[in-house]
């Protein structure tokens, strides 16, 4: 298969990263998953925005244009030919002998790669269960940084207590999912964590405010506490790659009657909809 390397498309088999690449020794590097729906990614504006954001937040400077990353997103494309998958994409800052401090005037790693993954259609249709667990992580969130250790032990855990979704508090404050935003409906209205260094500002979220306004369906970006969560009419998670899923049962319990709720499905038709319109399912 072809990859994104380091400014070039090549074989998967020719790409080597150094022992020393600081992206390997200290997670020293972001990334972006976008999702391919019809052979076109959606919302990649926002992405290489975000892509270029996150680098920003760490001081780290990206050897390639927006422009350049793009034509190199839709080469890999055209080189794949794969109708829905998602695009993998990462920077990592490169070379370096082994030592904390960031070094200057080093190129990084670029590298990109699509991985197989249908819709998930069951999980949208059916809904998933959770767990709550504290968010152990870092105060820097909002970077979509490849140091995912916090992230990668909850979901751990939630898939050892056969469940799909890790929700996180801090002090009983909800922040967002392992790897998702999390959002609740109450009394018909939509409420998700604010934006700010304890989440990170999801792309899918992003566009479910824009289509909330669109539809004047209410919402309010502010927290709420794990006992709002479990009281809720309605709770479901969006990311790239799982796009709305509904959760129906947290630590055991039922949310609401247990089935997906009215509101999650009117977004999930809204937000099908936005993605046939972009990419032409
Ligand atoms: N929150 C975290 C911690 C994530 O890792 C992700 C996506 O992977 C999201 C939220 C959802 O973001 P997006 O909708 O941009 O995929």
């Amino acid at each position: 298969s072809f990859i994104i390397f380091n400014g070039d498309i090549t074989d998967r088999q020719n790409a080597k990263v150094d022992i020393e690449d600081r992206g390997y020794q200290f997670g020293d590097g972001i990334y972006e998953v976008v999702r391919i729906y019809n052979g076109h990614p959606f919302a990649l504006t926002a992405h290489i925005e975000r892509f270029f954001e996150s680098a920003a937040k760490i001081q780290m400077d990206i050897s390639y244009s927006k422009e350049k990353i793009e034509s190199l997103i839709y080469a890999l494309l055209d080189k794949e030919g794969k109708s829905t998958a998602s695009l993998y994409l990462q920077y990592s800052r490169g070379i370096s002998v082994r030592n904390h401090v960031i070094p200057k005037n080093i190129n990084g790693t670029l590298v990109g790669y699509l991985l197989d993954g249908e819709r998930p259609v069951a999980l949208m249709e059916n809904g998933v269960s959770a767990i709550i667990a504290a968010d152990t992580r870092w105060l820097h969130c909002d970077i979509k940084s490849i140091s995912l250790l916090g992230n990668i032990l909850a979901k751990s855990k939630a898939v050892e207590a056969g469940c799909t979704e890790a929700i996180l508090h801090r002090d009983q404050i909800v922040t967002e999912g392992s790897s998702t935003n999390i959002w609740i409906v109450q009394d018909g209205e939509l409420i998700t964590h604010p934006a700010n260094n304890l989440i990170l500002n999801g792309i899918t979220r992003q566009q479910l405010i824009m289509i909330a306004t669109q539809h004047d369906m209410p919402y309010t970006e502010k927290s709420f506490t794990v006992t709002e969560l479990l009281h809720a009419d309605e709770v479901f998670l969006t990311s790239t790659t799982l796009e709305i899923v509904p959760i129906t049962i947290i630590d055991g319990k039922k949310i609401g009657n247990g089935k997906p709720g009215a509101i999650t499905k009117e977004l999930q038709k809204l937000f099908t909809l936005s993605i046939e319109a972009e990419c032409g399912l």
